[in-house]
């Protein structure tokens, strides 16, 4: 019987290692972690992180051919097969801040398989990592001359982030790279072995371990390319009178473009009194915090002396607290930047009670279903809202009384309504 370890059991890890243990029953698969509090949630009834249908693929395989663990030693040394899934932020300082990814923890799983293994295995990097990564990893793990053999494989992991479990079901490529020769190969087969229980052989691709390395990263790259340029054409929306939503539905029409990654989104700062916040998580079906620019708008409201009410249906206080501690070096921030300014609320109506304006900041579904003209009702007034995800009738709540001002849509009526009535806000 194959046995696999992944290691980190995060949002990467976590997911993957549940779809390969529910596709794959007779493997014996064990998620290991150093860090104690992720492993207690993964074995109880509330996980760390939200993916939808998550719950449902550990409840099927958890105690049967999946485990987590915080006992990673002895879960590397019986493994096969080691799956990487570390964490590898940008760095924060040195060389390279805030550009570079940090490799520490990387390192650090690759010096611990090194000391712990007493047989051969293959270790397949699935984090994102800089090319060549996988020759310093060998270097590190076979840098003490025991006779062990490794084999190191690339294996990106292309899911997305409320949607991984889809994603990992129903993949559009798997991507496996490795060493030339043939020992690589009988590597890469043993892994491809794995996804063809699901996955259709035309859809694993397999390469050398550079151009998995680097596909990964180029990947990202023309993602991120696509984001930014709707996010300028949503400022040229604003100053034109064109409406974003309509040329990006008019740009996915082009099969030459396709459909997605093509929704405009916030990254602007208003100021004013208090402001219900809803949403934090850096898009829907997520708990996922880290990079949201919930982070920076928040802080920026902040700064203006404003008064946050935050509600987010998946995010937990503790966390929103959190990030908002943290100053932009991810160090816990010792004036706490006005944290007694922040309110998190149970749900939308308690966060918007009162408040002069609305800012909606990640497009959970729920918001396009809240009672509006309840909500307008008990707000301050003028009443605003700030659509930064733009999934909101704008037509409908300005009939109901409110002012809004919705990313990438035309910004006139915001312009008159300041004009002429003489509101600062
Ligand atoms: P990602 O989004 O890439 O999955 P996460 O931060 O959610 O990243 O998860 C990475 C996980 O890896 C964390 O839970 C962290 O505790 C774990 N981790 C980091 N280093 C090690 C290590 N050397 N051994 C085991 N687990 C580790």
């Amino acid at each position: 019987m194959v046995k696999i370890c992944g290691i980190g059991a995060g949002y990467v890890g976590g997911p993957t290692m549940a779809v390969i243990a529910l596709k794959c029953p007779s493997i014996e698969v064990a998620v290991v972690d150093i860090s104690q509090s992720r492993i207690s949630a993964w074995n109880s009834d509330k996980l760390p992180i939200y993916e939808p249908g998550l719950e449902n693929v550990v409840k099927q395989c958890r105690g049967k051919n999946l485990i987590f663990s915080t006992d990673v030693e002895k879960h590397v040394q019986e493994a096969d097969i080691i799956f990487v899934s570390v964490n590898t932020p940008t760095k924060a300082r040195g060389l390279g801040a805030g550009k570079a990814a940090d490799l520490t923890y990387w390192e650090s799983a690759a010096r611990m398989i090194a000391d712990v293994s007493n047989s051969d295995k293959i270790v397949v990097e699935k984090s994102t990592v800089p090319v060549r990564t996988a020759e310093a990893i060998e270097r590190i793990l076979t840098h003490k001359s025991n006779g062990i053999k490794y084999q190191i494989l690339s294996n990106p992991e292309f899911l997305s982030e409320g949607t991984a479990i889809q994603d990992l079901l129903e993949p559009d490529r798997v991507l496996i790279g490795g060493n030339e020769g043939p020992e690589g190969q009988e590597a890469i087969k043993k892994v491809k072995d794995i996804y063809a229980h699901w996955v259709s052989e035309d859809k694993i691709i397999t390469t050398n371990v550079w151009s998995a390395e680097l596909s990964k990263l180029a990947d990202n790259a023309f993602l991120a390319q696509r984001i930014s340029s709707i996010n300028s054409m949503s400022a040229l929306c604003e100053a034109t009178g064109a409406q974003v939503s309509q040329v990006s539905l008019a740009l996915s029409k082009n099969s030459k473009l396709g459909p997605r990654f093509l929704n405009a989104s916030v990254g602007f700062g208003v100021s004013g009194k208090k402001i219900a916040v809803l949403g934090f998580a850096f898009k829907k079906d997520t708990s996922d915090t880290r990079k949201t620019p919930a982070i920076d708008v928040c802080k920026g409201l902040l700064g203006d002396d404003a008064w946050l009410s935050i509600f987010d249906p998946r995010v937990s206080p503790e966390q929103i607290k959190k990030d908002l501690s943290m100053n932009n070096n991810n160090v816990q921030s010792s004036s706490c930047n006005g944290l007694e300014h922040v309110d998190i609320a149970e749900d939308v109506y308690e966060a918007t009670k009162d408040a002069h304006a609305i800012c909606i900041l990640t497009e959970w579904d729920e918001f396009k279903r809240i009672d509006y003209q309840r909500v307008f009702e008990n707000m301050q007034k003028p009443a605003f809202v700030f659509d930064g995800r733009n999934i909101l009738d704008v037509g409908k709540l300005r009939k109901i009384g409110f002012i809004v001002y919705s990313i990438g849509n035309p910004i006139e009526q915001w312009i008159n309504y300041n004009v002429n009535s003489a509101v600062t806000f």
